[in-house]
């Protein structure tokens, strides 16, 4: 298997040729030497060929003007399936490696949600090996929706200073019925440990929030800013977008100094919420500032469809593939693709202090995508590594 995955000699680099760059900054049309899994230079279109020697044998593909962009990096997704909140026979399998790569995410980090019973960090952190193996980047939050916290190594903190694919807290659900009714002392408890957590290790060290449609909304998140030194950048809520009184509240802590998280939820199930594409318009004409805005799928996580009669009609579950398609919303609605991009790429990186990631730029991984003219992801790259093709999977994960 790993003999399929790792690049033969032959293909260690690669010329992507003619591409027009959003990396996410416009850059116009370039071409990108690929050396391993790490962008290993940016030429003038045309100039690559003619500086690299001859005896270097690298693979040149010309894209003919097609948009480059970095892969998506999805800070909320249940990599191990999440759901079980209908009986033990709704719990989600565990989601395949192409649900990622075929969408254009090349970076995810998994979580554990509602049920951080019977699912458990242990079984998150291997899924997390697996992703690895099949060659996507992943990561992990500790934790889940519950006080106290679902860990490997008896604490938060420790957790995340130990195990390397760990670099925070989530998804810790607050204002919902299904949370553990977190008091105030225990939510700065936690961003205490995973604020020291992050200075230790360099990561993320952040506390990334499940919000319900409870009413007291972000009240634990805006007492913390306001009675604790904690810094703002520490309170990550996400699904900011599920119901318009939350959304309000939480661009009003955008100016506090907090990073937020929409939710793409799949077309049409917004309600009595904001389409992320329509909070990303909203944020965009309110000037806003925009690069504290993320967006995550919930992929793997529960949806459970209703007839107009209130009957549950099937179970489905959230994927990855909203992100794109919420981004050709934002096109299609007019925005500018340099000001959504960064929603899923270089806003991501930064917030989750990942250094090499979320941009194209030399040194940082060759994670990129190639866009077609309706912004149709045909082509994806993972560490260098081909996944897709004009629109066909190259690889495949192990029980696909
Ligand atoms: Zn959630």
């Amino acid at each position: 298997k790993s003999w399929a995955v790792m690049p033969t000699p032959p293909q260690m680099l690669q010329l992507l040729c003619n591409v027009n760059i959003y990396a996410p900054t416009p850059l116009g049309i370039k071409d990108v030497l690929i050396a391993g899994n790490k962008i290993a230079a940016i030429y003038d279109h045309g100039q690559g060929q003619i500086d690299i020697p001859k005896q270097w044998h690298v693979n040149i593909i010309n894209f003919e003007g097609a948009t480059l962009t970095p892969g998506f990096i999805d800070s909320h997704a249940h990599i191990t399936g999440g759901g079980g909140e209908a009986g033990f026979a709704t719990q989600v399998p565990p989601v395949g490696l192409t649900e990622f790569t075929h969408a254009g995410v090349t970076t995810v980090v998994g979580l554990l949600g509602t049920d951080d019973t019977t699912r458990s960090t242990e079984n998150l952190l291997s899924r997390v090996y697996g992703l690895r193996e099949e060659g996507m980047s992943a990561y992990c939050w500790t934790g889940g929706y519950h006080y106290p916290l679902t860990t490997i190594t008896g604490s938060a903190k420790s957790d995340i200073v130990f195990l390397e694919p760990v670099i925070g807290i989530g998804e810790f659900a607050i204002s919902d019925h299904r949370s553990s009714q977190p008091t105030f002392e225990e939510v700065i408890r936690l961003a205490s440990e995973t604020h020291v957590a992050g200075l230790i290790t360099g990561k993320a060290g952040i506390i990334h929030f499940h919000l319900g449609d409870g009413e007291k909304r972000l009240a634990l998140i805006e007492q913390a800013i306001r009675d604790t030194e904690l810094p703002a950048r520490v309170f990550n809520p996400t699904h900011v977008n599920r119901n318009k009184a939350l959304f309000e509240d939480s661009c009003k802590l955008l100016t506090q100094g907090c990073h937020i998280d929409l939710t793409a939820f799949p077309a049409g199930t917004a309600q009595p919420g904001w389409e992320a594409s329509d909070a990303i318009e909203m944020a965009i004409e309110r000037q806003l500032p925009l690069e504290q805005i993320t967006l995550s799928s919930d992929g793997g996580g529960c949806l459970p469809c209703f007839d107009p009669q209130g009957e549950l009609v099937h179970m489905d579950f959230g994927r990855a593939s909203t992100l794109g398609e919420t981004l050709v919303e934002t096109l299609h609605k007019g925005l500018p693709l340099e000001q959504v991009l960064p929603m899923l790429t270089s806003n991501v990186a930064n917030i989750l202090r990942f250094k090499n990631k979320g941009q194209i730029a030399v040194g940082f991984d060759a994670d990129l995508l190639i866009m077609n003219e309706k912004y149709e992801i045909t082509d994806v790259m993972a560490q260098g590594v081909w996944h897709k093709q004009n629109n066909q999977t190259i690889i495949k994960g192990t029980f696909e």
